[in-house]
């Protein structure tokens, strides 16, 4: 059973640090923020939900935790924001162990120390069954700046930071009951690329930007879509993660479509450093100002790419 509701606040709000943005953080009825002169705020919400985003018996509640924080932070970073405090909901069945709930506060409240970023409040509640935890993150970036998907102009090239299809990998073999060893469970502690959306939009390189969270092939089609253009990707350039002990290369479909990467997909007119922020950036393809999307083979011939990422209330798993 997990504490009740004022025993955990009380707890959250010891171990939670302050920040330059927060006047008034956890204890008040709203909390107080200051907004740097001259920007903008960011808000973002996301869902972390049992046996939706991540099972009890498949994922250590450390990393449930810390990917719920990163879900939030990659949608600043995908604006090219400033992430400035973040706000967690947190629902909990009767029947949840408070170690759980421990492990969890501690992955997420550990990411938030390596951002410096100041959990400012937030809401404890039972549910009805299982573990629902919404997280929102406030961020800042200068007035008319933001990254927006719509930014995207025809010819020009298409990057994406890191490397994809590791999390599907993992999920997969979750799912056919293999073992999953570190080498795996890397691949559930994705790292938000806040450092790198920044550089971009300081230096207005990137037209138009999205983090990778539903798969490359359904998040890319956002931008065309926002940006009405579109795409060619060259099959042979995808960075595929390498995954398990073996660091084999993840199947193409795994990398075109699987989610939870957590990386940066963007266009450009400029030319971009293989790497940003020390991480590795990759060339992947280009915009077209014919609609739709192509797959370019290896042999050079196009096919058409269905956007077959994640999507809720398809029956995905
Ligand atoms: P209210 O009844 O006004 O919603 P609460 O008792 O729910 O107030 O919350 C009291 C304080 O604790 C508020 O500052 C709120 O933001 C904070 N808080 C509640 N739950 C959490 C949580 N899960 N994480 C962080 N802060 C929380
Ligand atoms: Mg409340």
């Amino acid at each position: 059973m997990p504490l009740a509701e004022q025993k955990l606040i009380q707890q959250i709000r010891r171990s939670v640090r302050g920040g330059k943005s927060v006047v008034t953080g956890i204890g008040d009825d709203c909390a107080v923020l200051r907004v740097p002169p001259g920007h903008e705020l960011l808000v973002t919400t996301d869902f972390t939900i049992e046996n939706v985003h991540f099972r009890r018996d498949w994922h250590p509640p450390e990393l449930v935790g810390r990917r719920c924080l990163t879900r939030g932070l990659s949608d600043i970073a995908a604006m090219g924001g400033e992430p400035r405090a973040a706000f967690l909901s947190l629902a909990l069945a009767s029947d949840v162990p408070q170690k759980w709930v421990d492990r969890f506060l501690k992955g997420l409240l550990d990411l938030a120390e390596e951002f410096k970023l100041p959990l400012a409040g937030g809401d404890t509640a039972q549910s009805a069954g299982g573990i629902q935890a919404d997280i929102v993150v406030v961020g800042a970036v200068p007035k008319g700046r933001a990254v927006l998907r719509s930014g995207a102009k025809a010819g020009q090239q298409i990057y994406v930071t890191g490397e994809l299809g590791g999390s599907a990998a993992m999920l997969a073999r979750l799912a056919a009951s293999k073992p999953v060893g570190a080498a795996y469970l890397r691949h559930f502690r994705p790292h938000a690329r806040v450092a790198v959306g920044q550089w971009l939009r300081q230096r207005r390189i990137a037209s138009a930007m999205i983090d990778l969270s539903d798969g490359l092939s359904t998040d890319l089609e956002h931008i065309c879509q926002e940006s009405h253009v579109g795409a060619e990707i060259e099959a042979e350039a995808i960075p595929r993660a390498q995954v398990g002990a073996g660091k084999k290369r993840v199947a193409l479909d795994l990398a075109l479509h699987g989610g939870d990467d957590y990386e940066l997909l963007f266009t450009s007119a400029a030319a971009v450093p293989s790497k940003v922020a020390g991480v590795q950036v990759t060339r992947i393809g280009r915009t077209t100002r014919s609609a739709g999307m192509q797959l370019i083979g290896a042999d050079g011939k196009a096919q058409p790419l269905q956007a077959k990422g994640w999507e809720h209330f398809k029956g995905n798993w």
